[in-house]
């Protein structure tokens, strides 16, 4: 259930956007404008067509971002990555999660005010539709408390008939990162029946976002996103906050009586997302978004006293001490964040093979015994990670006297991004079996001549049961 019927008065205390019965009050921030208010948008806007354009662009033959499920390889900026390769992953989530740790320790919150996608759709798409058609935080309030009528009913089904149609929007974009444009449109032509899987993970993802960004909405960051709980553990007093000057705007009084510089308008508490009061000091629910900054600039040059009342600047800042940017943690962060980067620079371009070989045992008895020989079946699983052909050759390297291999003999080609599976039949005859062994077959790839060496256990008996 959701209420907004008065205008509630945040406290530190409670959370604003959960009323003392449990259910949702709906906040209604006020406009705002002011120079980090267009940053943001702009930067929004270049992160949205960022999210649109990646599935569109091709490097290498293959979408910029594609995380192909279907044959399991990941297309990152013309790299391919195959399951085998993903041990790069583990680099890339520590030198970016504690590049991450680093800017949160130095900029505070500033990921979940700029950058976080939840952000910029709730606030630069859904927020930005309901401003559209309910108007301004006071029209929409009075429409809230109005009774239903035509006009409620009408911008009430225009409205969240738009955020259904965002909705399944965004999540097509999103399928896409998964099964490519090419193939999301083949799935539209054919149908739904057709692509039952593709066409209820659409359907979820639609509901999903419709139900967080219509509904849910800031509750999500306030009560859901672990990003915001770790938060408080990376900062400390010399951390890049959103914070109100409490010396200089104490005690804060009408613009005429001697005092502070906070004339006690309000405006900061208005246009806030996440429904704070700045002034109460640092809290969980701020997600750094500094549009209580803008207002409050736009008071400051109203009533003619200098801007930064609330502003960008530490805990030690705002009390007047100098800030220290260097610190023990900034070090540790930038350090195992540079680590992190560095292997994965290093891994992605030196290591990440452009072929991978894998191989499993097929079917059956580890090995088979005949008359006359010991023989081990594998399955030989070859990925062509380039776009363009490759040719492959098969064979045993310096194996032991009588090991041969047979079924993958032949140069062979595989496509672009394609996969083959080749059965590797490892014989040995039984005058020459000393027991079980490892042997090394020799992929050779061309282009790039490359050479992969993988290694094989030959099961076998026991040899002194032949005698
Ligand atoms: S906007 Fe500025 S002046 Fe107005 S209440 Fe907030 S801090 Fe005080
Ligand atoms: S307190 Fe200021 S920075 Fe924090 S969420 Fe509210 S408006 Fe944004």
């Amino acid at each position: 259930m959701s209420t907004t019927k008065s205008k509630k008065t945040p406290n530190l205390d409670s959370v604003t956007t959960v009323n003392d019965d449990g259910s949702h009050y709906i906040l209604h921030p006020a406009d705002v404008s002011g120079k980090f208010t267009r940053a943001r948008q702009i930067f929004a806007f270049f992160l949205l067509v960022v999210y649109v354009a990646l599935p569109w662009i091709q490097i290498n033959g293959a979408p910029a971002v594609f995380l192909d499920i279907q044959t399991r390889q990941f297309h990152l900026f013309g790299i391919t990555l195959a399951p085998q390769d993903l041990w790069v992953m583990f680099f890339s989530i520590t030198g970016l999660g504690f590049s991450l740790f680093l800017i949160t320790a130095l900029l505070g919150r500033v990921w979940c005010g700029w950058a976080c996608p939840y952000t910029i759709f709730l606030e630069h798409i859904y927020r930005r539709i309901e401003r559209i058609i309910d108007g301004d935080g006071a029209n929409r309030r009075k429409l809230d408390n109005s009774p239903w009528g035509f006009n409620k009913a009408t911008r009430r089904i225009v409205k969240h008939s738009l955020f259904l149609l965002v909705s399944a929007l965004l999540a097509h974009v999103f399928l896409s990162y998964f099964v490519s444009l090419r193939r999301l449109y083949q799935f539209m032509e054919e149908g739904p029946m057709a692509h039952a899987f593709a066409f209820g993970a659409i359907l979820f993802l639609t509901g999903c976002l419709y139900v967080c960004f219509a509904r849910f909405r800031e509750q999500f960051c306030i009560m859901v996103c672990p990003y915001g709980r770790l938060q408080s553990a990376m900062t400390d007093d010399n951390t890049m906050i959103i914070g109100y000057d409490v010396n200089r705007g104490e005690p804060r009084g009408k613009v005429k009586q001697a005092g502070g510089d906070c004339i006690d308008c309000r405006r900061c508490v208005n246009v806030c997302p996440t429904g704070i009061d700045i002034r109460d000091g640092l809290q969980l629910e701020c997600i750094g978004c500094a549009a209580c900054i803008d207002a409050c600039d736009e008071i400051m040059v109203k009533i003619d006293r200098p801007k930064g009342l609330v502003r960008y600047d530490s805990y030690n800042g705002l009390n007047g001490k100098q800030r220290k940017i260097l610190r023990p943690r900034i070090f540790v962060y930038a350090g195992l964040g540079c680590i992190g980067l560095t292997a994965l620079v290093f891994t992605t371009f030196f290591k990440a093979r452009p072929y991978t070989v894998s191989s499993s045992r097929m079917m059956g008895a580890p090995f088979y015994v005949d008359d006359s020989s010991v023989r081990n079946n594998y399955q030989l699983r070859l990925l062509n990670k380039r776009n363009q052909p490759a040719t492959f050759n098969i064979q045993l390297d310096q194996p032991p006297a009588g090991y041969s291999i047979s079924g993958t003999d032949q140069t062979f080609t595989i496509e672009a991004h394609g996969e083959v599976s080749r059965p590797a039949i490892l014989t040995v005859p039984k005058k020459s079996y000393r027991g079980p062994t490892e042997l090394v077959v020799l992929i050779k790839a061309d282009p790039g001549n490359v050479k992969i060496k993988h290694k094989i256990r030959f099961a076998g008996p026991n040899p002194n049961s032949f005698k």
